[in-house]
C-alpha cells in the first residue's frame, strides 16, 4: 500500500540550487515511489553554526510503497550520490535530506524519529511544506497552518 510522505531537501555547498533540484528528481527514481509535488525553492541563513552560505530549501511530496526504514536508506544513497561528508551538527553539507512526515505513522528508534524533531519548528521546513501541503495534520492532531503562522521565518525568503 502506498504512502504519502514528505521529504525536506537543504544544501548550502557547491550549485546547492541544482543540487536540490537533481535530489528531488532522484527521489522519483526510487524503487515503488513516484514523485507528487515539489516546492519551491527557498533561501535561509544558517542555524547553529553561523559561518558558513546561506542555504537552499525545499520540500518535496512522495508515494512510496518503501517501508520507513527503506526509504531513509534512499535518501542516504541520494546524499551519498551528491557527496555528502558528514564533519559536525549543522555544519555546512552538499546535501540533507530528511523524512519530515510518513502518512500519520510516529516512529522512534535510534536511526529514525518521524515526524522529525527539529524540522517541524523551522520556517524553512515549514513554508515549503505549507506550499504542496496546505491543510495538513500532523500525526499529534497539530494542524501544519498553526505551526506555519508561529514558525521563525527571519533569514527565509523565497526564490522566485
Ligand atoms: P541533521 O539532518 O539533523 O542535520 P544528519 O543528516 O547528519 O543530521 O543526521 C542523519 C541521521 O539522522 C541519519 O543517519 C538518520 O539515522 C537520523 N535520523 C533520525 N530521524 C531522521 C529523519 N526523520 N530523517 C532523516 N534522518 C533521520
Ligand atoms: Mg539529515
Amino acid at each position: 500500500m502506498s504512502v504519502r510522505a514528505f521529504i525536506g531537501l537543504g544544501a548550502n555547498l557547491g550549485d546547492a540550487q541544482a543540487t536540490v533540484r537533481a535530489a528531488m528528481a532522484a527521489l522519483g527514481e526510487l524503487p515503488q515511489t513516484r514523485l507528487v509535488a515539489t516546492s519551491s525553492l527557498y533561501r535561509s541563513a544558517p542555524v547553529g553554526y553561523l559561518d558558513q552560505p546561506d542555504f537552499i530549501n525545499a520540500v518535496a511530496a512522495i508515494d512510496t510503497e518503501l517501508a520507513p526504514h527503506a526509504l531513509l536508506d534512499g535518501l542516504l544513497g541520494i546524499e551519498q550520490v551528491h557527496g555528502r561528508q558528514r564533519s559536525f551538527r549543522n555544519a555546512p553539507r552538499t546535501l540533507d535530506m530528511d523524512l519530515l512526515l510518513y502518512g500519520e505513522r510516529q516512529l522512534h528508534d535510534e536511526r529514525l524519529t518521524v515526524p522529525h524533531p527539529r524540522m517541524l519548528e523551522r520556517g524553512f521546513v515549514l513554508l515549503p511544506l505549507a506550499e504542496i501541503a496546505a491543510g495538513l495534520q500532523l500525526p499529534d492532531g497539530r494542524a501544519l497552518a498553526t505551526l506555519t503562522a508561529g514558525c521563525d521565518q527571519t533569514g527565509l525568503q523565497r526564490i522566485e
